[in-house]
């Protein structure tokens, strides 16, 4: 699942301290991270990845790799684990390029998970690395709406999109959350907009894991089961795998939507541990 992106002109590996981290409802956490080393960082907004690096427990300082290009990621899995960080994938929510400050927001899931049990307890003063990965969110001219999908982990990226969007942007939206005192109230985002949220503890489940379903099984249902806009549209939809690559069969196959006119990003596997 590699879809088309739009790279900076040049990037390179950039070192950071946690200035803030913030729980803004039960399962996320906003960090902000800043340092000098931002103006180095190109602003292209809207779904902006960036490889996260963070040290493990234990370690006292963070050992970046120098390389760029594709090399970095060899070097990072030669270094011995004992001076090794983790890398994970998030996205830009907010850059504050003239206060060298970036936002990250995380979908927090318990300690199983590096990312998620750092951003849980990270403190200021502590140090993170990134490394940009560009943009995915690329809608194409003749699109007339958009259809925004994902669960948690996909919530930072759509909200971006939408703090951005253009005041004539028409979208039908799909959030899922874990539990509803994770849904924001206070959404940036042009008038022809409509917001579904959706969260896994409307069945009364208090813990938000939805008896155990797999996040993102809801928005697919939704989407499924909408009565969607007339007109060519544009799909970006990422989250747990399950979701993007069962929308994007269902537009294809059900509704007869060009392939093309979809990205569909797999952030991560149900089970599975990211690399790195
Ligand atoms: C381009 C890109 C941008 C992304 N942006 C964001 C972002 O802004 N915010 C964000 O929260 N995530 C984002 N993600 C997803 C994030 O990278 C993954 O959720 C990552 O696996 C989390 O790492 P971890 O160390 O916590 O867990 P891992 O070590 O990767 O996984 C440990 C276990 O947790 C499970 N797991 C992983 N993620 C989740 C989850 N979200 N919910 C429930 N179980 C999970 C795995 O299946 C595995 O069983 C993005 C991914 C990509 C590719």
């Amino acid at each position: 699942m590699l879809p088309k992106v739009r790279l900076p002109d040049s990037r390179r590996m950039i070192t950071l301290e946690v200035l803030g981290n913030e729980r803004i409802s039960p399962h996320f956490a906003c960090l902000t991270l800043g340092g000098p080393e931002l103006e180095h960082l190109e602003n292209m907004g809207n779904d902006q990845g960036v490889r996260l690096f963070f040290p493990r427990a234990g370690q006292t300082e963070l050992r970046m790799p120098v390389r760029s290009g594709n090399a970095w990621m060899a070097e990072l899995l030669l270094m011995p684990k004992s001076r090794r960080p983790w890398v994970r994938n998030y996205t830009v929510r907010r850059f504050r390029p003239g206060q060298h400050e970036i936002d990250i927001e995380f979908a927090l899931h318990g300690e199983h998970g590096p990312a998620s049990a750092w951003a849980s307890h990270v403190r200021p003063g502590e140090p993170a690395g990134i490394y940009d990965l560009g943009t995915a969110y690329l809608p194409p001219p003749h699109a007339s709406w958009q259809l925004l999908a994902g669960e948690e982990s996909a919530v930072p990226a759509i909200l971006s999109i939408l703090d951005q969007a253009p005041a004539s942007l028409v979208a039908e939206v799909f959030l899922e959350v874990p539990e509803s005192a994770d849904i924001r109230e206070d959404v940036n985002c042009p008038e022809g907009v409509r917001i579904h949220w959706l969260a896994r503890d409307s069945d009364g489940d208090s813990n938000g894991d939805g008896d155990g379903a797999v996040p993102g099984a809801l928005v697919l249902d939704a989407v499924k089961n909408a009565d969607l806009p007339p007109g060519p549209f544009y799909t970006w939809a990422a989250g747990e795998a399950g979701l993007p690559t069962g929308l994007r069969r269902h537009l294809v196959n059900d509704r007869g939507v060009p392939k093309s006119d979809i990205t569909f990003i797999g952030y991560w596997r149900h089970g599975r541990s990211s690399p790195g």
